[in-house]
């Protein structure tokens, strides 16, 4: 899976990080941890997930103290937000230590979770510095969603964390619905619902071919113009700028002043030529595209004592050989499940 690292060009460091399409480095997604408590149908599916599942041993992830040297360098190199993710990233311990010296870096700094440790955590997290918060809640009815999280998990619980997490300062806070047409699409409205006024920013996502393991089918993905369309139709709706170039959502608010919702359609209409992301997996592969085929091993150049001029001439040739756009260039041949390469969400990080 790893590139080894020995052979990129390590040219002088002069100029602004650009690959080869054209973009610039500006969002780095942290990956603390491969585990879950959750087992959601389109990321992690019980059939493969199960208690015999060779997750990453303890060895293997990168400490607190290596994530920090990256993150550090990233920044220097032009990055402005960084997303800590995984896995479930509430269940790696003392997570609010690492994003207490992330903190200390002069950028937003994120964290997406199923939301089920997000009670307990908020005021923690927003004290350790924490931005914001992503949650992510694929229905508002208990039974839809205890179907899609597969472990019967209680959604009253999660709208707790998100009304903690309120409480405690991390907003606006996104709401993201990943839609599997047959699964739960009759919860766009209930959830349009209830997040209306709630000043809370609702997502909708479509479901993708990531991994090897979700059963992904083009059938099952409901285009976001129809979730725009079906929720048009009981709650007109109009369409926004984006905050900043290459911003993922395209944003949409409600015209009798409701609120802002937001749809993400990586597949239906791919957005890679903005595409400005680059991940860090939990133990150290740096992953230039979620589909990437296999990633560069930072943490054996950590590990054996690398400086930081040398990691900074690395990671600055990465991104500059970099030439995915995955998306735009989706074939059915390559979301077939079995198509080689793919790597699970739950490693690379969402
Ligand atoms: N466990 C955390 C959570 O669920 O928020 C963070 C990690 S999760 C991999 C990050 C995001 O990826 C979640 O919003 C999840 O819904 C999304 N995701 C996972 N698999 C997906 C898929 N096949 N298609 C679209 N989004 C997916
Ligand atoms: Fe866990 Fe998040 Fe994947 Fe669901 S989407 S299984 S909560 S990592
Ligand atoms: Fe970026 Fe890869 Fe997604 Fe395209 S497919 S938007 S390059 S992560």
């Amino acid at each position: 899976m790893a590139a080894p690292l020995i052979g990129h060009d390590l040219a002088p460091l002069d100029g602004a990080l650009i690959d080869r399409r054209g973009r610039r480095v500006r969002d780095l997604r942290i990956s603390v941890t491969d585990r879950c408590n959750f087992r959601c149908v389109y990321c992690m599916p019980k059939s493969v997930f199960d208690h015999e599942y060779n997750f990453l041993p303890r060895a293997n992830l990168l400490s607190f103290e290596e994530i920090f040297r990256v993150a550090h360098i990233f920044v220097d190199h032009g990055v402005e937000k960084i997303r800590i993710t995984g896995g479930e990233p509430l269940l790696r311990r003392h997570i609010e230590n690492l994003i207490e010296k992330l903190a200390k870096l002069p950028v937003e700094l994120t964290l997406t979770t199923n939301g089920s440790l997000l009670a307990k955590k908020a005021r923690a997290l927003k004290d350790a510095g924490l931005t914001r918060v992503t949650v992510s809640l694929d229905g508002i009815d208990d039974a839809v969603f205890k179907r899609m999280n597969d472990v019967d998990y209680p959604v009253g619980d999660v709208l707790d964390g998100i009304e903690a997490a309120a409480a405690a300062g991390l907003a606006p806070i996104k709401v993201n619905c990943v839609v599997k047409r047959g699964s739960n699409d009759d919860q766009i409205l209930p959830l349009a619902r209830h997040f209306r006024n709630s000043g809370h920013i609702l997502r909708f996502i479509e479901f993708m071919d990531v991994g090897s393991s979700n059963g992904w089918r083009m059938d099952e993905v409901l285009p976001s113009a129809d979730v725009i369309a079906r929720i048009h139709e009981e709650f007109p709706l109009e369409a926004i700028d984006a905050n900043y170039h290459g911003e993922v959502a395209e944003r949409w608010r409600y015209k009798d002043g409701a609120g802002e919702i937001g749809v993400i359609s990586s597949v239906t209409q791919a957005f890679c030529s903005t595409c400005t992301r680059i991940r860090l997996s939990t133990e150290g592969q740096l992953y230039t595209c979620l589909f990437a085929q296999g990633g560069h091993d930072l943490r054996g150049a950590l590990r054996r004592g690398a400086g930081d001029e040398q990691l900074r001439r690395v990671i600055a040739a990465v991104w500059r050989e970099r030439d995915d756009r995955y998306s735009e260039i989706r074939t059915a041949a390559t979301a077939l499940p079995d198509a080689p390469g793919k790597i699970e969400m739950s490693y690379i990080g969402g």
